[in-house]
């Protein structure tokens, strides 16, 4: 049983007129790369704060290894953060950058030296020892950054949208990056992005909050696959999210169809969500559809052609390899196991 690194106990958090946290429960997990995912304001960088100390909680605990470090400061937590600005001191070069956290505790220079190379070492930037943060690119600050957060051998490392200021190239290669520092070093990364892309790219589990409350925790592939309510499946992927009923255990109607399905345990009847992910919607001859619509538009997306199909009104959105021409009439033919139903009601 994977041990419980840090827990947060009944989080009360709020700003002036703001609640953004109430009686919030987390668990992370020894050496996992959680990511906080969510939209802008639903509270992850509190949450971060709070675990990093630099916001107080109105009420609840935060425990590190079972001890209480609720009102410890944040020098003393074993924790590190790197926040998306990259705040270097400007007038110090690279190494002096990294190791000004080890000179103020008075670490020896030799020391300071090996654990700085090392880290340079560790973020594929030892020759730029002697350069300015002025003679750096973006990526490399970050890293460098990345470097100094590293170097006090923190047993948690906080991130709080690394990668924001980056380009899309650059910010994938670093997803990278970060994924295999944290394999290396064996520490626990929790890192927070309203990428939900970078989330599946990266984590070991994620968590996804809307307005301060968990809407979801998993595994990338369970979160992607198996979205436990509409916010989640419109959140993460692309989705056709359609109003059902779900008539009786594995069968589910929609649009004017009984369609089979793997989900039970609802009220008869019940009206339901219906997520429809578009690489899920094969498209085929109309005689061997379950339902027959009409092509909109197809665009081409680089690796595939997205196709927007008219089913007596409700707009399917389809992904295939092939091209579907507009105004071609078309079936939709759906697996069971590729409809994924869920209550109308924000589950946790
Ligand atoms: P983003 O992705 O935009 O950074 P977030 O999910 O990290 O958003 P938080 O920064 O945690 O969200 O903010 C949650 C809510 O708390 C927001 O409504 C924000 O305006 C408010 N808030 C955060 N910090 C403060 C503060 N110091 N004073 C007042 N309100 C704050």
């Amino acid at each position: 049983m994977p041990l419980n690194q840090i827990q947060l106990r009944q989080i009360s958090k709020s700003f002036e007129e703001t609640e953004v946290l109430e009686h919030f429960d987390l668990d992370i997990e020894e050496d996992e790369f959680l990511t906080l995912l969510g939209p802008s304001g639903c509270g992850k960088t509190t949450i971060l704060r709070l675990i990093g100390g630099f916001e107080e909680p109105d009420s609840g605990q935060i425990l590190f290894e079972g001890r209480d470090v609720t009102a410890m400061p944040p020098h003393e937590r074993p924790f590190n953060t790197v926040f998306q600005q990259y705040s270097l001191f400007p007038h110090m070069n690279v190494e002096e950058n990294v190791g000004f956290g080890l000179r103020m505790r008075g670490i020896d220079p030799k020391e300071i030296q090996t654990r700085v190379m090392r880290m340079l070492d560790l973020v594929n930037l030892r020759g730029f020892n002697k350069r300015r943060p002025d003679q750096l690119s973006g990526g490399q600050k970050q890293r460098i950054a990345i470097a100094r957060a590293l170097v006090n051998e923190p047993e948690v490392l906080l991130l709080d949208e690394p990668l924001g200021a980056l380009d899309l190239k650059l910010r994938k290669e670093m997803q990278w990056e970060l994924k295999r520092m944290q394999r290396e070093l064996g520490i626990t990364f929790i890192f927070v992005t309203h990428d939900q892309e970078e989330a599946l790219t990266m984590s070991d589990r994620i968590v996804v909050l809307n307005h301060g409350i968990i809407q979801q925790q998993g595994v990338p592939k369970d979160i992607y696959d198996e979205p436990a309510n509409r916010f989640v499946a419109d959140f993460i992927g692309d989705s056709n999210i359609l109003d059902g009923v779900m008539l009786e255990d594995y069968k589910v109607r929609f649009s004017h169809h009984d369609f089979v399905c793997v989900d039970h345990g609802f009220a008869p009847n019940e009206p339901v969500d219906v997520v429809l992910r578009p690489e899920d919607i094969e498209l085929v001859a109309p005689e061997k559809g379950m339902l027959v619509g009409k092509v909109m538009s197809c665009m081409f997306r680089g690796v595939h052609y997205a196709m927007e199909v008219d089913v007596d009104g409700a707009i399917y959105t389809s992904q295939s390899t092939r091209s579907f021409d507009a105004g071609q009439p078309v079936g939709i033919v759906l697996e069971p196991d590729l409809i994924h139903v869920m209550h109308k009601e924000a589950r946790p």
